[in-house]
């Protein structure tokens, strides 16, 4: 039977995952450093950084933000 129409919420914002959550290992994995494509760790709760040329990236809203020109060193 189909659910009423009027019982159709849209996902809402807490059923997200906590927005200073790691980033899981297996995701990092997959990314690389825009600049230097080396591998990445995160050595702080809104923090990429790359282990090859030591470049900062931000994380906003669980995101990493992995755009040279948004590195933060
Ligand atoms: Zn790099």
């Amino acid at each position: 039977m189909p659910r009423p129409a009027h019982n159709a919420a849209p996902p809402s914002a807490s059923a997200l995952p906590a927005r200073r959550a790691p980033v899981p290992a297996a995701v990092l994995d997959l990314l690389c450093c825009p600049v230097c494509h080396g591998a990445l760790t995160q050595p702080a709760e809104a923090t990429i950084q790359c282990t090859a040329c030591q470049r900062r990236y931000p994380l906003r809203d669980g995101i990493p933000v992995l755009i040279a020109s948004a590195s933060l060193a």
